[in-house]
């Protein structure tokens, strides 16, 4: 029988880290909410019946984004044996809010607290016994990203789904609110699933269409159920569901009291304090600069040159023609074979692969950037200058992301609500120059401004200000009017990059390059070998003005 975990949490607490380590995936691990869209599953390393499922990272269980949606439906109606909720234990009162939804399925649920290592690390203390007994599940400290705990978590969320005991949920709130929630509670029993009655009181309570939808319930009831709620709001000045987070919200400051003693109860941690600097008004966009700078120097003006140098002066210079030159003359290949392979395959693909080393110092920097959380603070940073412009700090990281690779970056668009920013950005995110347009601004550097330093990165600024140029453009036009959505992002903690998810990211990327310089380049290379090597009567040329190639372009020139 196979059993299916279902990994759920909020964005950016090492889900994907985890899912990684539970079962040897290499899913693209990224510093910042929003990289997990769609649902992924792996089978469990340590048990191959059961099957992990990556959720998308959620705040809650409201049907209001693509992320939720596909989260909860599956929650809701696949009905996973067990629920894993990671938990970022150092921001555990954000993170409980979606705990105390998942407690309401009726599925199994287990908590596991990770980033143990930075609350370890904060002086603070976590009374995990007590924290399970009040949510009414079993609590399991980890560390995704030293692969501490996770095993005996994991197995023990098997576990918890082979005894197939449905979850019942212990938290209550005020008894006035109890009071309205058994009122529907017993106007919804026959129709609901008896499991997750809970979820479906509050949901229904929170007037939740779909939920009401599928609850398929007549008028007589649903007139009643609006007496009910509409009551309550009258009373509570509020809607209902804003009632049921504020009773969520102290609920969980209740708990929290009990089970978390910080050791810095107001003062600034280490995180907090760069922030100040790094993200402050004035020094902000300096910093930014500073660094980008430093990247493209070292990427294209002095460690990835150094490679690359050697690369097409040494490797594909010297060496491999030097050993597969002679050999292809002593096997007697014919000319134009010989041809083909020397000056079409190894000079036009050792010419792009010549790029590499630039690139992976690129990627690797990028990686760090990502990793260690800085990228997150340039999407805030940013935010503020593009909206003056009317364009929304959304749309960044999309554009981040593009700086790897276009495509992903346009993917990533899907976090976006609003369907005009996230046009917007699918319009203009691939302005941002991406590895592949790297070897370009490398060779027009190298070539036309052998001794700037500037000239490259000024391609990074040049990409941004050409997104806030169309930007400004398309805004103008009626399809994109409109202020741009409100942007909130979560800053996380600095850590140190985890060496594994720098190199991961890196090589994914590279790969993806060499990919390309295996297929499509290699195929254009051939071409142009053809093209520059033969005349129209397909005869081999000695000098080039006679090829296929110069007849085109005298053609071309001529008008
Ligand atoms: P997701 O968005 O929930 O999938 O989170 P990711 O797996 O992408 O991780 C977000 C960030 O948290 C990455 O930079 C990870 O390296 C980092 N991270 C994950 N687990 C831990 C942990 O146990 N401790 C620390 N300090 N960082 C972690």
């Amino acid at each position: 029988m196979t059993i299916r975990v279902a990994l759920a949490g909020n964005p950016n607490t090492g889900k994907t880290t985890l899912f990684n380590a539970l079962t040897g995936s290499v899913q693209h691990v990224g510093n910042w909410p929003g990289v997990t869209v769609e649902k992924k599953e792996a089978r469990l390393r340590y048990n191959k019946d059961v099957i992990v499922e990556d959720l998308p990272g959620i705040y809650s269980l409201s049907p209001y984004t693509t992320e939720e949606i596909v989260a909860r439906t599956y929650i809701i109606n696949d009905r996973p044996d067990v629920i894993l909720n990671i938990v970022d234990a150092s921001n555990l009162e954000r993170n409980l809010y979606l705990t105390t939804q998942l407690v309401e399925v009726g599925v199994p649920v287990l908590l596991a607290l990770n980033m143990m290592d930075v609350v370890k690390r904060n002086g603070d203390t976590i009374d995990m016994k007590k924290l399970g007994d009040e949510l009414g599940c079993e609590v399991f400290p980890i560390s995704a990203l030293k692969g501490e705990g996770i095993k005996a978590a994991a197995l023990r969320a098997v576990e918890l789904a082979k005894e197939k005991k449905p979850h019942v949920s212990h938290h209550t709130y005020t008894p006035e609110l109890e009071g309205k929630l058994d009122e529907i509670g017993a106007l919804i029993a026959d129709k609901a699933d008896k499991d997750g009655m809970r979820w479906y009181t509050t949901k229904v309570f929170e007037r939740d269409e779909q939920i009401m939808k599928a609850l398929d319930l007549d008028a007589a009831t649903k007139s009643k159920i609006d007496t009910i709620v509409t009551d309550c709001e009258t009373q509570e000045d509020d809607d209902s569901e804003g009632i049921i987070t504020n009773a969520r919200y102290e609920y969980i400051a209740k708990l929290i009291e009990q089970c978390l003693v910080k050791k810095n109860k107001n003062g600034l941690t280490a995180s907090d304090r760069v922030d100040q600097i790094v993200t402050n008004r004035i020094l902000a966009l300096p910093i930014f600069v500073c660094i980008i700078f430093l990247v493209y120097y070292l990427s294209i003006s002095t460690i990835g040159t150094a490679g690359t140098d050697w690369i097409n002066d040494h490797l594909f210079g010297d060496i491999i023609p030097g050993i597969v030159d002679p050999a292809l003359t002593n096997i007697g290949l014919s000319a134009w074979l010989h041809s083909l392979i020397m000056d079409g395959i190894i000079a036009g693909v050792g010419a792009v692969l010549g790029f590499l080393p630039q690139m992976l110092v690129l990627f690797i920097c990028l990686a760090i950037l990502e990793d260690c959380g800085y990228m997150a603070r340039i999407a805030f940073i940013l935010d503020r200058i593009f909206r003056k412009f009317g364009l929304s700090g959304k749309s960044f990281i999309p554009v981040l992301v593009s700086t790897g690779c276009g495509i992903p970056g346009i993917m990533s668009s899907r976090t976006i609500e609003s369907d005009n920013d996230r046009r917007l950005t699918v319009l203009s995110a691939t302005f941002m120059p991406c590895g592949a347009k790297l070897p370009i601004i490398a060779l027009i550097t190298g070539a036309l401004f052998p001794h700037s330093t500037w000239v490259a990165p000024s391609a990074y600024f040049l990409g941004m200000v050409s997104i806030v140029v169309s930007g400004i453009i398309l805004k103008k036009t009626k399809l994109f009017a409109g202020d741009p959505t409100p942007f909130v992002i979560e800053l996380p903690a600095y850590h140190i990059p985890s060496p594994l998810n720098v190199v991961r990211t890196m090589i994914d990327r590279a790969l993806a390059f060499v990919k390309k310089a295996g297929t499509v380049i290699l195929l254009a290379t051939v071409i142009v070998w053809f093209l520059s090597g033969f005349d129209w009567h397909l005869a081999m040329v000695d000098d080039i003005s006679n090829s296929i190639l110069a007849s085109i372009g005298k053609v071309i020139g001529h008008i």
